[in-house]
């Protein structure tokens, strides 16, 4: 009896979720080069509505709050001291990404990644996407699924979790989709994010 009531009301809860989207706010940093910004206005307005478009099915949206010039020496982040240095930067109540002209695997510095979410340890508790300025579409929703409640990597092709989206919208499976959600009430909760 109890199990059918949770179970109603967690359907219902989902339902009002899906009909009331909460919508965060994304603050947009992005480094200076020589020549300009590393990135123009349209590659953030794209990756921002390719997360909308994901993420709508599971009523949570994201609004573009400011976008905010970062140092040039914050352009090519190499290593984890780089990563860190980023946190002096953090504005609250949003979601801060950073966006720079290349991001280094401090794992295999051979390598280069296109999106990160990072948690600084210079200051416990803040993190942040970091993505790059070669970082294809899906990225930053890929990246903000781990900001928001979703850490591991999923094998299977079209989560969004994974590193295969498939050619449809890449989705979340019913256990991400709850993390998601618990993820996002207790950001609100703690108002480390404030819903727009
Ligand atoms: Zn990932």
């Amino acid at each position: 009896m109890v199990g059918l009531l949770t179970l109603l009301l967690s359907r219902g809860f989902a339902h009002a979720v899906a009909q009331t989207p909460v919508t965060l706010a994304v603050v947009f940093h992005v480094a200076r080069a020589p020549d300009g910004p590393v990135v123009d206005a349209a590659f953030l307005s794209e990756r921002l509505a390719r997360a909308n478009q994901i993420f709508a099915a599971y009523g949570v949206a994201f609004s573009l709050r400011a976008t905010v010039a970062l140092g040039a020496e914050h352009a090519a982040v190499e290593t984890r001291d780089d990563r860190d240095a980023l946190d002096s930067q953090l504005e609250r109540g949003v979601i801060n990404c950073f966006v720079v002209r290349s991001l280094r695997d401090v794992d295999d510095p051979t390598q280069v990644r296109r999106g990160v979410h990072w948690h600084s340890r210079t200051h416990p508790g803040a993190h942040y996407v970091i993505l790059s300025s070669i970082a294809a579409s899906g990225v930053l929703a890929h990246e903000l699924g781990h900001f928001l409640g979703n850490p591991e990597h999923d094998q299977a092709a079209g989560n969004l979790m994974s590193y295969d989206w498939g050619t449809e919208l890449p989705v979340l499976n019913a256990t991400q989709a709850r993390r998601l959600a618990q993820a996002v009430s207790g950001y609100l909760r703690r108002h480390e994010l404030q819903a727009e």
